[in-house]
């Protein structure tokens, strides 16, 4: 073996999917580009399911990704991950920023902040369009949210997102290969507020768990669609606080449908099964998805 070879670090790459409908060409890409740059530098590929939010992950959803996978031609490494697996590793993380005093409890319910006044203007929404809290829990006491709390009130867990950048000694910063120039990019975590850690029904956030099993999987480059490029100045966050290492980051460009959006679920982009059922070969989606032929 080449010495060189033998000190280079293997890369591990993932693809992490949520099993709340069937992959659409969409979710091939990234698997794809994923197991392609992973092989380029000889590296590992993980899949890894990431179905904490039990109100609409399925089962079913899960054999039908593995089995869309396998058609593409994809290989992965076995067992998978399932994050609903897991929670224990969430839980740990959250009581780490929890005893940093950087988490507070919001008991309002959907339609309750959804009736707020906010402000309107630059800065009153997070990138996902979503009106920033205005952080009403924390104007609470501590004896009323424990009041609270053990009285059993619903309610999400929320990062303070001023105590969490006070506690930061330098910019974040992180390696993008995506596409631009400047390869390193400036994260900018104030953009979200207080986001919200745990949930009222799920004890975790997609944000926390993908930050925890990135850094226990070994995970060294995140590739996924540049819609999520935005969550990743959260992550960043979040690794700086929980004291974990890095990944690369490359946020490729998405497939967009005929109005010029991104293929989605809920917008009734074609299942890969769907394709498949009217006779399109696995070497026809991999080009309806934007890759090179093998
Ligand atoms: N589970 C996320 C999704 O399906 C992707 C997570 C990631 O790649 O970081 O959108």
């Amino acid at each position: 073996m080449d010495p060189k070879e033998k000190s280079a670090v293997t890369r591990v790459f993932r693809f992490a999917p949520s099993p709340n409908g069937y992959l659409h060409l969409g979710h091939a890409r990234s698997a794809l580009i994923n197991q392609a740059m992973a092989a380029a530098c000889g590296g590992r590929f993980l899949l890894r399911i990431e179905d904490t939010d039990v109100t609409r992950c399925r089962p079913e959803f899960i054999a039908a990704i593995e089995e869309d996978l396998a058609w593409l031609g994809l290989d992965w490494e076995k067992p998978v991950r399932r994050q609903s697996e897991h929670f224990a590793d969430y839980r740990m993380a959250l009581d780490r920023l929890d005893q940093a005093g950087l988490l507070f409890a919001s008991f309002e319910s959907r339609s309750e902040l959804a009736a707020l006044s906010y402000a309107s203007g630059e800065g009153a929404r997070d990138p996902d369009g979503t009106p920033l809290y205005p952080g009403l829990g924390k104007t609470l006491s501590l004896a009323e949210r424990r009041r609270r709390i053990a009285a059993g009130a619903p309610h999400a867990l929320r990062l303070d997102m001023a105590k969490a950048l006070a506690r930061l000694d330098r910019p974040l910063t992180y390696g993008e290969s995506g596409y631009g120039d400047a390869e390193t990019r400036v994260a900018r975590p104030e953009l979200w507020g207080d986001v919200v850690l745990a949930r009222k029904e799920v004890p975790t956030s997609y944000h926390l768990s993908v930050v925890v099993d990135d850094a226990l999987q070994g995970v060294t480059d995140v590739v996924r669609g540049r819609d999520l490029e935005a969550a990743t100045a959260i992550h960043r966050l979040l690794q700086a606080l929980l004291g974990l290492p890095t990944p690369r980051y490359h946020h490729h460009a998405l497939i967009l449908d005929a109005q010029g959006k991104k293929l989605a679920k809920s917008a009734g982009a074609e299942p890969l099964r769907a394709l498949r059922r009217r006779g399109v070969t696995p070497a026809e989606a991999r080009a309806m998805a934007g890759l090179e032929p093998v």
